[in-house]
């Protein structure tokens, strides 16, 4: 399974972004990288992403609506993104889920209205400390699966991203046991959920990944790619985790 790395900016980046964004395209044509590559801006980056990348890097956002169009203002549909030149989205991002209430039922409309657009969708999951501390971690990520990856999930047009939410931003990261352990449960979850196509949907880690730990997590058995935050602004420090992706 080809790896894939992608870069969540979260509510970062300007027009003072596109330099180093073109530094990243001009870096990765001329060493291909043995990961698919993909970075999401803020809404406002997308369009000029997408011209300044010129087709050398995949380019997606980090949410969307699961109407095609109406009045819901402020608010921007899969297939606006598309439009603006994205491949893919993040759903579900745990701050999505925390600061915008997003629950389950939405986060799988949301898929779906990814799909119907033509876009790939990152759904993500992961437990909180809390959750953690009273030995529920488990259980949340599968009733997560279960209830946001809607059931015509496909490897071609799903990632999961599996980010423990204490993880994220923090500079904590799970014991590598840990991780495999949970992406072990994520991979049963989606085969049960999804069927035999479950077994081949890539798995993402997220939480605080960057170019020191990037080697040990990506060679984990299950991990196939690593959604990236803070790391994801600076191009050199990207550049350092993608490179970090095992070979073939
Ligand atoms: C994220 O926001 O998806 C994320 C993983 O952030 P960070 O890498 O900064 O922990």
């Amino acid at each position: 399974m080809r790896p894939l790395i992608a870069g969540n900016w979260k509510m970062n980046g300007t027009g003072q972004s596109l330099p180093g964004i073109a530094a990243l395209a001009e870096n990765l044509a001329s060493e291909p990288p043995r990961a698919d590559v993909l970075i999401c801006p803020p809404f406002t980056l997308l369009s000029r992403a997408v011209a300044t990348v010129e087709g050398r890097i995949p380019v997606g956002a980090q949410d969307c609506h699961e109407r095609i169009s109406g009045a819901f203002t402020g608010d921007i549909s899969a297939e606006m993104l598309r439009d603006a030149g994205a491949v893919s989205v993040i759903v579900g991002h745990s701050e999505r889920r925390r600061y915008h209430h997003e629950t389950d039922a939405m986060v799988a409309a949301k898929a779906e209205a990814a799909w119907r657009a033509g876009l790939m969708a990152i759904i993500c999951i992961g437990e909180t400390e809390a959750e953690r501390e009273a030995g529920h971690a488990e259980k949340v990520v599968h009733g997560q699966i279960m209830a946001s990856v809607p059931r015509g999930a496909q490897p071609a047009t799903t990632a999961i991203a599996y980010e423990p939410v204490w993880a994220i931003g923090t500079g904590r990261i799970p014991e590598s046991d840990e991780i495999v352990a949970m992406h072990t449960l994520i991979r049963d979850s989606l085969e049960s959920r999804c069927g035999a196509e479950g077994g081949s949907i890539r798995i993402l880690y997220g939480g605080s990944v960057n170019p020191a730990n990037a080697l040990e997590i990506l060679a984990l058995p299950n991990v196939s790619g690593a959604l990236v935050g803070g790391a994801s602004l600076r191009a050199e420090d990207f550049l350092a985790i993608i490179r970090s992706a095992p070979k073939g």
